[in-house]
C-alpha cells in the first residue's frame, strides 16, 4: 500500500500545487479510522479507499475528490460522523462524502418502487455535484477488481446492478475507459464461458497478427511525417465485452485484425486531424459506410472524434480514430474531463461537458413525474443504448434486449403467454410476430388456449429464456406425437404376429433398449429410431430363431427368360413388382438387373441393345411379400394414422416401416413401407387409402427408403 508521501507525489505530477496537508491528513485519519479493519481477502481495509483514490488520481482529478476517496467509507450513515468530517475537513468533502455514503447505502436494483425512488436520489446526489458519482464509480470500479473474493452469490448479484446501472452510467458520462473495464469485470462474472471463448480467439487472431500493428502504426506514422504533422499513434486491443456485444448484434463471426484492433491519432490541434485524415485517405482506400466526423457533430456526452475504416497493408482493414489530445482526454474521461489539470493548473478543457448541464439533460422533463415508475423508466430509457422499453396494456413495463419480438416481450411475462401466442397488436396495430420492437412501444399478446409454440419461432427470438422455453415446447410435443404414432406401429407389428400389445410387453423391450417406460419405447418407434420388426424381435426373439428375416433383398433368381445360369435381381431404383412388365439388363459377371419398363435409368440403356432381355414373371412369384414404399399426405388429426395403417392390414399386407415428414401446417407426408404380393395387391391398397377421407394424396413411390431420406423436408412435427 502506498504511504501518504507517494500518494502525495502522485497528485503532484500533475498538480504540483496540491494542498498536501488537506490529504496527508485525509490518510491519517482514515488509516486511523481503518485499523484493524480487513476485506473478505483478508488484506487490510485501508488498502481499498487508496485503490480508490489512485483510480481517480488517474484521471488527474481535484483534492477534493482524491480526499473524498480516502474517506469515503469512513462515514456509517449518521449525523455524528458526517459531522465530525465536516470539523476536520470542510463543508465542501463533508458534502461530497456524505452523498457517497448515501449512494453506497442504496439498494438500486432491489424491488420496484423503491428502486425507482433509490434511481431518484441516486440522480438527485449527482445532481449537487457530480464528483460523488465519480467517486461511486471509482469505489464500484476497484470493488469489481477484487470481486473474485466475494461468495458466488454476491459476485453475480454485484455484476449485474454494475452491468445494469454503472456501466451504462460510465458511458453516459463519456468515461469510455471506465465503462469498458466495468463491463469486461462483469463479463466475467456473468458469462465466463463467453468470455473465454472470446478470448481463445481473441489470441488466435493477435498472434497472426503480432507483427502486423507495430507495422502498422509505422505505416501511418510515415504517412503523417510527409505531411508534417507530430502525431502520437497508438494500437488498442478492444475489449472482450465489446466484442462480444458486437458479436451479438451483428451475428458475424470475427476473423478480422479490425475485430480486434482500433488504431488511434492523436493530433495537436483540430486542423491537423483533418490533415492526418486526408493523408491516410490519400495512402489507402476508405471502406465506404464507415467516415463519421464527430468533430463538426459531437455526442450528446462531449464525444469528439473522426472515426473511418481503411484498407491497408495486404488489404487489411484497418480502424483509425482520429482526434486532438483535449478531444482524447474527454473521450476517455467524460465528465472527469472537466476538473482535470494541466501543467499544474485546473485545465478548462473546451471540450468538456459542463457537468451541470449533463446531469440537466439526463432529469430534464421528468422534475414533475408524480409516478415514480415512469421516472426511472425514462432515465434508463436514456441511459440503456442496448435496450428496448415496451409496455404491456396494463401500463407494466417490459425491459428486451434490443431486436428484442413480440415472442421475447410474451415470454418475458410468462411461459405460458409465450407457449399460447398466436399474434400481437403493437400500438393497436396487427403486426408479425417477426416485428423488432421499438422503445416505448405498447404490445399487446394475443393467445388462444391449444396453440402451441411453433419450431421457426426459436429464429423470431432474442431472449435465453424464450428461445428455451419454445425448444422445451417443440421437444415435448414431438415426444408426444411421436408416442401417438409409435402407439399405432406398435399395434400394428403385434396383429401381425397374432400377439396384443401389452405394457408389460412394451417396458420389457423398453429395458433391453436402455430405456425406462413404456412411453420411451413407443417414442423410439414413432421417432423411426426402431421399425417394428425390431420391436417384435426385442420381445420375441424365439420367432426369429434358424429363421433369416424376411427382408426384401431385391434377390429373384427364377426369371424366365434368363440365360441358364444367371441370376437375377430387382434393380433398386424402381423396385418392380409381379404383375408389372419388367425389362433385365445383363452386366458383364453381374449378373442381370431387372427393371420396370418405365424407369428411368433404363434411358441410359438405349443405345445397348444387345444387353436388353425381354423377361417375365416366374409363375410362382406374388406368394411372397415383395418390398415396396407409398407416400402418404394425410391430414394432422389424431386416429387418421391408425385408419390407414388398419386399412393397410385388412388388405393383408405387411408395414415394414413408417416415417414422417412434415409439408405443411396440417397435413403430414408420411413414407410407408410395405410387403405386397403383387401390382393387383398394392393397386387395391392404393384405391383403398385415396379413398379415406383424411388423405390428401396417395402414391407409390419407387425408389428405396435411404434414397427417401434425401428428400427436402426435414422430419418436423409440432
Ligand atoms: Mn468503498
Amino acid at each position: 500500500m502506498l504511504n501518504s508521501n507517494e500518494l502525495i507525489s502522485l497528485i503532484k505530477d500533475y498538480n504540483p500545487n496540491c494542498n498536501e496537508d488537506l490529504i496527508s491528513r485525509a490518510y491519517e485519519y482514515g488509516k486511523n479510522f481503518h485499523d484493524g479493519q480487513f476485506r473478505v481477502s483478508g488484506e487490510k481495509y485501508f488498502n481499498h479507499p487508496i485503490e480508490v483514490a489512485k483510480i481517480l488520481i488517474r484521471q488527474k482529478l481535484d483534492d477534493a475528490t482524491i480526499a473524498t476517496a480516502i474517506l469515503h467509507d469512513t462515514v456509517e450513515d449518521t449525523d455524528l460522523s458526517i459531522n465530525e468530517v465536516k470539523k476536520n475537513f470542510g463543508n465542501d468533502i463533508a458534502l461530497l462524502v456524505d452523498g457517497v455514503t448515501k449512494l453506497t447505502n442504496l439498494q438500486i436494483s432491489s424491488g420496484e418502487t423503491k428502486q425507482a425512488e433509490n434511481f431518484r436520489k441516486l440522480i438527485v446526489s449527482m445532481s449537487k455535484d457530480l464528483r460523488i458519482l465519480l467517486v461511486k464509480l471509482a469505489d464500484r470500479l476497484h470493488n469489481m477488481r477484487t470481486i473474485k473474493a466475494l461468495p458466488a452469490e454476491k459476485q453475480l448479484r454485484k455484476a449485474n446492478e454494475t452491468m445494469e446501472i454503472f456501466a451504462p452510467l460510465a458511458g453516459r458520462m463519456g468515461m469510455q475507459s471506465m465503462r469498458e473495464e466495468l463491463e469486461d469485470l462483469c463479463f466475467r462474472v456473468l458469462n465466463p464461458e463467453a468470455r473465454n471463448s472470446i478470448m481463445r480467439r481473441f489470441l488466435k487472431l493477435k498472434n497472426v497478427n503480432v507483427d502486423l500493428v507495430p507495422k502498422i502504426i509505422q505505416d501511418i506514422q510515415k504517412e503523417l511525417q510527409k505531411v508534417a504533422i507530430k502525431a502520437t499513434v497508438l494500437g488498442r486491443e478492444k475489449k472482450p465485452y465489446s466484442i462480444w456485444r458486437k458479436l451479438e448484434e451483428k451475428k458475424e463471426s470475427f476473423t478480422r485484425l479490425s475485430d480486434i484492433f482500433a488504431f488511434r491519432i492523436i493530433t495537436r490541434s483540430e486542423g491537423d486531424a483533418y490533415t492526418a485524415l486526408g493523408a491516410v485517405h490519400q495512402r489507402w482506400r476508405a471502406v465506404p459506410g464507415r467516415f463519421k466526423d464527430y468533430i463538426s457533430q459531437p455526442k450528446s456526452n462531449g464525444y469528439r472524434s473522426l472515426h473511418t475504416t481503411v484498407l491497408g497493408r495486404d488489404g487489411k482493414r484497418v480502424e483509425v480514430q482520429i482526434r486532438t489530445i483535449e478531444m482524447n482526454e474527454v473521450a476517455e474521461g467524460g465528465v472527469a474531463a472537466h476538473w482535470s489539470f494541466r501543467d499544474g493548473e485546473l485545465f478548462e478543457n473546451p471540450f468538456a461537458v459542463d457537468p451541470l448541464a449533463w446531469v440537466r439533460s439526463l432529469t430534464d422533463g421528468f422534475e414533475g413525474a408524480e409516478n415514480l415508475n415512469e421516472f426511472l423508466e425514462h432515465v434508463k430509457l436514456e441511459m440503456y443504448n442496448d435496450k428496448v422499453f415496451c409496455f404491456t396494456p396494463t401500463g407494466e413495463v417490459i425491459k428486451l434486449p434490443r431486436g428484442a419480438t413480440p415472442l421475447d416481450f410474451a415470454y418475458s411475462i410468462h411461459t405460458r403467454i409465450g407457449d399460447h401466442c398466436v399474434g400481437t397488436e403493437v400500438d393497436g396495430k396487427r403486426v408479425p410476430l417477426y416485428t423488432r420492437l421499438r422503445n416505448g412501444q405498447s404490445v399487446k399478446i394475443i393467445t388462444a388456449k391449444g396453440q402451441r409454440p411453433q419450431i421457426n419461432w426459436e429464429n423470431m427470438v432474442l431472449t435465453g429464456r424464450a428461445k428455451s422455453a419454445i425448444r422445451r415446447s417443440v421437444r415435448y410435443d414431438r415426444r408426444m406425437e411421436d408416442i401417438r404414432l409409435g402407439r399405432e406401429i406398435a399395434r400394428n407389428s403385434f396383429e401381425k404376429v397374432n400377439k396384443k400389445v401389452t405394457e408389460q410387453a412394451l417396458v420389457t423391450a423398453a429395458k433391453k433398449i436402455g430405456e425406462k417406460t413404456s412411453d420411451d419405447i413407443l417414442a423410439a418407434l414413432g421417432g423411426a429410431e426402431l421399425t417394428g420388426m425390431d420391436l417384435i424381435k426385442l420381445i420375441y426373439p424365439e420367432m426369429f430363431k434358424g429363421k433369416s428375416l424376411p427382408e426384401n433383398t431385391g434377390e429373384v433368381t427364377s426369371f424366365v427368360g434368363l440365360p441358364s445360369g444367371a441370376k437375377g435381381k430387382t434393380a433398386l431404383c424402381c423396385r418392380p413388382i409381379p404383375g408389372e412388365r419388367i425389362v433385365g439388363i445383363s452386366r458383364k459377371g453381374k449378373g442381370v438387373l431387372i427393371h420396370a419398363i418405365d424407369c428411368e435409368q433404363l434411358k441410359d440403356f438405349e443405345a445397348k441393345n444387345e444387353n436388353w432381355l425381354d423377361l417375365r414373371w416366374p409363375k410362382n412369384s406374388g406368394s411372397d411379400g415383395y418390398s415396396t414404399s407409398l407416400l402418404v399426405t394425410l391430414l394432422n388429426k389424431a386416429g387418421a394414422l391408425g385408419k390407414i395403417c388398419s386399412l393397410i392390414g385388412e388388405q393383408k399386407a405387411n408395414i415394414t416401416d413408417i416415417k414422417f415428414f412434415k409439408d405443411r401446417a396440417d397435413y403430414y407426408i408420411i413414407y410407408i413401407e410395405l410387403e405386397v404380393r403383387n401390382i393387383e395387391h398394392l393397386m387395391n391398397i392404393l384405391a383403398a387409402i385415396i379413398a379415406d377421407e383424411d388423405v390428401a394424396e396417395a402414391s407409390r413411390y419407387r425408389g428405396n427408403k435411404h434414397e427417401f431420406t434425401l428428400l427436402p423436408s426435414p422430419i418436423v412435427k409440432s
